[in-house]
């Protein structure tokens, strides 16, 4: 069994932390937001994620997952210490390392034994190494570390469930030993014969944003081929159903929508296209993904334009404002774009979320918030439905009508039949379905 430190409670770090308890390490996870770190401790949960919960509940009570504020000391009792701090997006793009090489200066300063130092956060190919420096720098004489790359690859949403069972786990190591650590901690998963690949760390770094970067491209691919179905009287859905049905495509993140956001696919690519250029090399794809997919968010407002064109002092309801549903994370979000956009044109919006309405008015405190989707509509001159919560699938589309001042309704999620809303009296927009279903209906 492993002592192991996580330092940062965020997504990653809790999540992982957790999951790491329960493969039967004994775990503290370590942040410095006192308040985080005390909510926690009386049992709350900092973030919204299915069944994190019961899983927390359960290694805390087992004695096996705790949380503490008390980084340094923690680090010294701990034989591994997890780097699962926030990389966001700074100068140009690039990744904004500020946070990882200071806890990298904690973890020196508080080094004693031998210890592995695992990064978790997705960082810059090098970086494992320039953390490496950074430790060696503060390490006191006598106590000796080894750099291992872990990168993460868990979905918001379904967090719980990928952290336990990886479709791969990913381990930039140097060393048999370092290795053979990675094994033990993940030895559920080893035995259930996960495919593990070991590499070295500029591999592993490089890999998490290699996949990123593919999921976003793939992503923005299918939203310009709906913007294309829109113009062609073509049906996005049905294109993107026949391209999936080949296996060398697959029907993964073929669905159109407002544009991707969230805390990873947005600063991820923009890295990546920094890391090019830190080599020399030009990523065009890469920076075309980052532009095509700013557009779209936009497109939105577009769409609604072209059914209520004068927008000055109109109401607005957003349904969702989370970056997609199951989570309350809005970093990113389409909403935020479209709430910039639409108050930029002198609009009203008044928004529902079911869970993430509270990380919302962090941000927008000025706009108004509804306590459920039907509220959100009522006298208001449009609606856009901008996450895909599955509680808007099932809404009463005439009810909506009836309690709106106006039945204009812009689908930015494809959850509805168009030539069904639109026999019931809505004008509606959606994403590459728009001019099929006017030949349907
Ligand atoms: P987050 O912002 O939710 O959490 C980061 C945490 O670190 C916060 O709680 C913050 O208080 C804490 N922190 C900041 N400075 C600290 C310090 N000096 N010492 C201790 N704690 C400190 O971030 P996240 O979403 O969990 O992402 C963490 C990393 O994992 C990022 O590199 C991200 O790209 C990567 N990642 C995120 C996801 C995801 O879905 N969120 C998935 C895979 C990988």
């Amino acid at each position: 069994m492993h002592n192991i430190a996580v330092i940062g409670t965020g997504y990653v770090g809790l999540v992982s932390g957790t999951g790491l308890a329960d493969f039967g390490n004994r775990v503290v996870c370590l942040d410095i937001n006192h308040d985080k770190i005390d909510l926690l401790n009386r049992d709350g949960l900092p973030i919204w994620e299915p069944g994190l919960q019961e899983l927390v509940r359960k290694n805390v009570r087992s004695g096996r997952l705790r949380f503490s504020t008390d980084i340094t000391a923690e680090i010294r009792e701990a034989d591994m210490v997890f780097i699962a701090v926030g990389t966001p997006s700074g100068e140009n793009g690039g990744a904004d390392l500020t946070t990882v090489f200071s806890v990298a200066e904690t973890i020196g300063r508080a080094l004693n034994g031998h210890k592995y130092i695992v990064t978790k956060s997705t960082v810059p190919v090098g970086t494992g190494a320039r953390i490496r420096e950074q430790i060696t720098r503060y390490a006191p004489a006598g106590s000796s570390f080894e750099v291992l790359s872990n990168p993460e690859f868990l979905r918001e949403g379904s967090a719980v469930y990928d952290f336990m069972h990886p479709d791969r786990v990913v381990v930039g190591a140097e060393t048999e030993q370092g290795r053979a650590v990675m094994r033990e901690i993940y030895r559920p998963l080893y035995l259930i014969e996960t495919p593990f690949v070991f590499t070295n760390l500029a591999t592993a770094e490089l890999i998490k944003y290699a996949s990123n970067a593919f999921l976003a491209t793939k992503i923005t691919f299918i939203n310009e081929i709906a913007n294309l179905c829109d113009g062609l009287g073509a049906d996005v859905h049905v294109v993107a159903k026949a391209m999936g049905l080949d296996g060398r495509i697959s029907s993964k993140f073929l669905h159109p929508g407002p544009g991707f956001g969230g805390s990873c696919f947005p600063k991820d690519v923009r890295a990546l296209s920094a890391i090019g250029e830190a080599v020399g090399y030009d990523t065009r794809l890469l920076k075309a993904v980052t532009e095509v997919n700013a557009a779209q968010k936009l497109r939105m407002v577009e769409k609604l334009r072209r059914l209520l064109p004068a927008l000055e002092g109109k109401t607005v309801a957003l349904l969702g404002l989370a970056f997609k549903q199951r989570t309350d994370d809005v970093r990113e979000s389409p909403a935020l774009a479209v709430i910039a956009k639409l108050r930029e044109a002198g609009a009203r919006v008044r928004a529902f979320d079911p869970v993430a309405a509270e990380t919302m008015k962090k941000i927008h405190p000025e706009i108004t918030y509804a306590d459920d989707m039907y509220e959100c509509v009522t006298d208001a001159d449009a609606v856009m439905i901008l996450t895909e919560w599955n509680e808007f699938r099932g809404i009463d589309l005439a009810r909506i009508k009836q309690l709106m001042a106006r039945p204009v309704m812009v689908d930015c999620r494809n959850l509805y039949d168009p030539a069904g809303v639109r026999a019931l009296g809505f004008q509606y927009a959606c994403v590459g379905r728009e001019s099929y279903s006017e030949k349907l209906s």
